[in-house]
């Protein structure tokens, strides 16, 4: 077993910083257009807290559709089996923003990881607890140990001037029942969950809990470590939209990502990634970022597989 992985982060990051082809940062709202693709950073947390990193690991960023994750699991751990009633698990092959699948499967999105899925969950959790976003982003200051995380306002209201495709799912599926808040409000929270700014570190360090099997950083459980089985499950089947079938070819673990360029990855019982570089592929995934774990994972063995 790996001493350190500082060496390891350094040999990706020198092989980074040659990669020909980086993608191009996400140009729907000005904060993510004007990101500089040559940006690269990577973090590796141990299950006690210890963390490595190499490059721009400690820059936040816009954590955008990482953040889904982490509202999945707060959702679960309050609400249980009963949210899979509202939304899928499978994988959808389409993009991450498409309505084409909810007409007919009568306004129960795929799975939580699409937006539309997102969006029911985001309405479960604000349901249950009256302050989605608050509650996200007090567990993500809390695992990360990081008070200062926040939501990026400029981001967030870019987010709603542009977010008439998001409006039309959550309308279409409130259309059909599946969602209970008025539509503005889960917009509202929507929009905040993903302009939350978070660098490498803090997002290695939130993750810890699916590679404890449920256990949050201070030792309380907030999964039961089914149901941490089953997010990361989710995450490996669905985590990079129409290209999670290559992402596990390619890397071979649990892994979400997020236009703002950033992916979480996790490998059960042993340590949790976050890696960041801007540019993106056309599904929307970091070019850099889905590299560097196909090398993280090709080097150290470390794998679910
Ligand atoms: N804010 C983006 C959206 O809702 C998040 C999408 C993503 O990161 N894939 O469209």
């Amino acid at each position: 077993m790996l001493q350190s992985f500082q060496p390891v982060l350094e040999r990706i990051a020198e092989e980074m910083a040659g990669l020909a082809v980086r993608g191009r940062p996400a140009d729907y709202i000005p904060a993510l257009a004007s990101a500089d693709p040559r940006r690269f950073g990577m973090a590796v947390a141990e299950l006690d807290g210890t963390v490595y990193g190499v490059g721009d690991w400690q820059h936040p960023f816009s954590t955008q559709s990482v953040t889904k994750v982490f509202t999945l699991a707060l959702s679960l751990a309050r609400e249980g089996d009963a949210l899979w009633e509202h939304v899928g698990r499978e994988p959808s092959g389409n993009p991450f923003n498409s309505l084409v699948q909810l007409e007919y499967e009568n306004g129960i999105p795929r799975n939580p990881f699409i937006n539309a899925g997102a969006l029911v969950v985001t309405d479960r959790l604000h349901r249950l607890t009256g302050d989605a976003s608050g509650c996200l982003l007090d567990f993500l200051r809390a695992e990360s140990g990081n008070q200062d995380l926040g939501f990026d306002r400029d981001v967030a209201a870019s987010e709603t001037e542009r977010g008439d495709r998001n409006a039309a799912l959550g309308h279409f599926m409130a259309s059909y029942g599946n969602i209970v808040n008025p539509v503005p409000t889960l917009l509202r929270e929507y929009f905040r969950q993903c302009s939350i700014a978070a660098s490498c570190a803090d997002l290695a360090l939130a993750t810890g809990f699916l590679a404890r099997h449920g256990i949050r950083a201070d030792g309380s459980r907030l999964l039961t470590r089914s149901q941490a089985k089953q997010v990361n499950a989710v995450m490996l089947t669905c985590g990079t939209y129409d290209a999670a079938g290559d992402f596990a070819y390619r890397v071979g673990l649990p892994g979400k990502s997020g236009v703002g360029g950033g992916i979480i990855a996790v490998v059960p019982g042993r340590c949790t990634l976050c890696v960041w570089s801007p540019g993106l592929d056309e599904r929307g995934n970091s070019v850099a970022g889905v590299a560097a774990l196909d090398r993280f994972t090709t080097i150290t063995g470390l794998s679910v597989f």
